[in-house]
This record gives C-alpha cells, sequence and structure tokens, in this order.
C-alpha cells in the first residue's frame, strides 16, 4: 500500500449516529476484493461443526452490530491503526451451510486469495472448526506457522461422533498437516472436564505449551506474554481466540461454556502483549448470539477484534 494513498476511516459517529447506517465492522467500507488492503475483517457464518449449543453462524453479524460503538484511536496503547494500513470489511464467506466438507475448501481457496493479495484477514467467526482452513491457507502462504490459541479447550480432539473435522479437532488436523511451527504454540486457558485425564499429554508431546487456566487465575499475563514473543520471535505468527476462552460471565453468548475462566483485563493483556510478533492473521470465534441477549459477548467479540487490529505490524503508536 502506497503510503500516501488515503486510508478507510471508520464512519464517525458524528457523520451518521452509531445505531444508523448499514452495520459493517467498526463502521468501515464494505468491499469484494482484497486487493489494494492491507487488512481485511472477514466474517465466516459457519456453525455446523458445533458440538453442544449452536448459533455461532449469527456471530459475524452480530459482532459487527456491536462494532458500532469502538472509536478509531486506541487509548490505552496509543495505536492509531488507521492512520497506516488500509483496512476494510470483506463480507463474508458464502458457505455450503449443509457440507462441512465443502465449506471447508470454499474457506481455504477464500483465505488463499486474501492472503495473495498481501492482506491480512481479521476473521469473525464462526465455529472453530474454520480455524483448519484458514490455517491451510496461511501455511500455503508462510510455511508452518506459530500460534497463540486462547481457549478453554483444547481443540485437539482425534475424532468427534467420528468425525476428523469438527470444532473440538481443528488444532490435531493442523498437526497432523504439518501447519504448525509446534514448539512455538502456546494454548492458553484450557480448563473444564475431560474426556479422559490424560487429555492434554497428546498435545505436549507434540511440544505445544499449555497454560491452563487455574494456573494463571489472579495473575497480571503480561509475563507469560513476554516468554511468547521470546519463543515465537519473528516466525509468521497466527492468533487464534476462542471466546469462550473468557469466563462465561463476561462471554456467556457460546457453544461450550466453562466456569472459572480468563477475565476481560487479562484477554487485553493476551492481546496487547502480542504487540511485536509477526502476526499474520487473527480469529475471534464461538460468538452465539442467541445464547446472549445482552448482546455482551458479541461487543466483546468487536472489541478483542480492534484489540487485534491494533497490535498487527504496522499500525504506529501514537
Ligand atoms: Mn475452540
Ligand atoms: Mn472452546
Amino acid at each position: 500500500m502506497n503510503p500516501s494513498t488515503p486510508k478507510n476511516q471508520p464512519l464517525s459517529g458524528n457523520a451518521m449516529p452509531r445505531f444508523g447506517g448499514l452495520a459493517s465492522m467498526l463502521r468501515l467500507p464494505v468491499v469484494s476484493s482484497a486487493e489494494g488492503l492491507d487488512v481485511a475483517f472477514i466474517g465466516v457464518p459457519l456453525d455446523i461443526g458445533t458440538s453442544h449449543r449452536p448459533g455461532a453462524r449469527f456471530g459475524p453479524r452480530q459482532i459487527r452490530a456491536e462494532s458500532a460503538l469502538i472509536r478509531p484511536y486506541n487509548m490505552a496503547t496509543g495505536a492509531a491503526p488507521f492512520d497506516t494500513l488500509q483496512v476494510a470489511d470483506l463480507g463474508d464467506v458464502p458457505i455450503n451451510t449443509y457440507s462441512l466438507t465443502k465449506s471447508l475448501t470454499i474457506i481455504s481457496d477464500f483465505y488463499e486469495q486474501v492472503l495473495r493479495a498481501n492482506c491480512t484477514p481479521l476473521t469473525l467467526g464462526g465455529d472453530h472448526t474454520i480455524a483448519l482452513p484458514i490455517l491451510r491457507a496461511m501455511a500455503a502462504q508462510h510455511g508452518p506457522v506459530a500460534l497463540v490459541h486462547v481457549d478453554a479447550h483444547a481443540d485437539v480432539n482425534d475424532e468427534m461422533f467420528g468425525e476428523p473435522v469438527a470444532h473440538g479437532t481443528p488444532f490435531r488436523r493442523a498437526v497432523e498437516e504439518n501447519l504448525l511451527d509446534c514448539h512455538k504454540v502456546f494454548q492458553i486457558g484450557l480448563r473444564g472436564s475431560g474426556y479422559a485425564a490424560d487429555d492434554f499429554d497428546w498435545p505436549r508431546a507434540q511440544g505445544f505449551t499449555l497454560v491452563p487456566a487455574h494456573e494463571i487465575w489472579y495473575q497480571s499475563l503480561a509475563p507469560l506474554m513476554a516468554r511468547v514473543r521470546e519463543r515465537i520471535g519473528n516466525t509468521p505468527c497466527y492468533l487464534s481466540f476462542d471466546i469462550d476462552g473468557i469466563d462465561p460471565a463476561y462471554a456467556g453468548g457460546t457453544g461450550t461454556p466453562e466456569i472459572g475462566g480468563l477475565s476481560v483485563p487479562q484477554a487485553l493483556e493476551i492481546i496487547r502483549g502480542c504487540h511485536g510478533l509477526n502476526l499474520v492473521g487473527c480469529d475471534l470465534v464461538e460468538v452465539s448470539p442467541p445464547y446472549d441477549l445482552s448482546g455482551n459477548t458479541a461487543l466483546l467479540g468487536a472489541n478483542l477484534l480492534f484489540e487485534m487490529l491494533c497490535v498487527l505490524p504496522g499500525v504506529l503508536r501514537r
């Protein structure tokens, strides 16, 4: 992107009331191609990979609606993403809601095109199944990537109901397909009951670093993120954020809630702690609006996506 090209700006709340106009992500222009963009918000309205409560198909639309309150400057970090990056809303991936298999191909083809345009995708999910086709596109472009994965669940099941592809299996498949730099994978916020006592042995055996929620209760996560940055270095890194990593008190609108989760300030510390990483893409998944009529979960998701935008390479801090 030519630095002198005028950058898209979120529609101001002083130009159109925040409750008016079309609900694009952060009130940015909606475009049909990633060409010329540095960053694209992309919705993936898929929830046919869920195992319990559905509804994440409505996540992108509700996150966009709740994003209308977000203003362009990050007052805590000084980040000014729209000063230097060309950002837009690329709309939704037209998944096939009757076929998970076909949807995977549709998603990976879509993301390959986005990455070929040198555009960084920030994804509004959708259930966590979508991380697999996105990581396939990432690895095709960058080779195996480092991963910061926030979640109550490790999502490394071998199968669910006999199916190899579901929202609890993406990172098992990603390892098998050599999409991850396994010694640069961090899973943060894990908790809850398991299928077997050794559920977490497999990811550890692959080289993943697991950070269970109970080990970080009441703590600042700034020291953890310093370790994450040191280990990952400049390796292309993907951030996958399952909203159920956060406690259901703050994010109850999700499909498989687990008690005793991360606080919202800890979530902010994780994302802000990614500043300096070579982030090549991020997602925010598993927001299920029908289970949170207050809209709080989607509001949180929208803000976390803004925070992700604020730590991308090339964002200046004022
Ligand atoms: Mn997950
Ligand atoms: Mn989860």
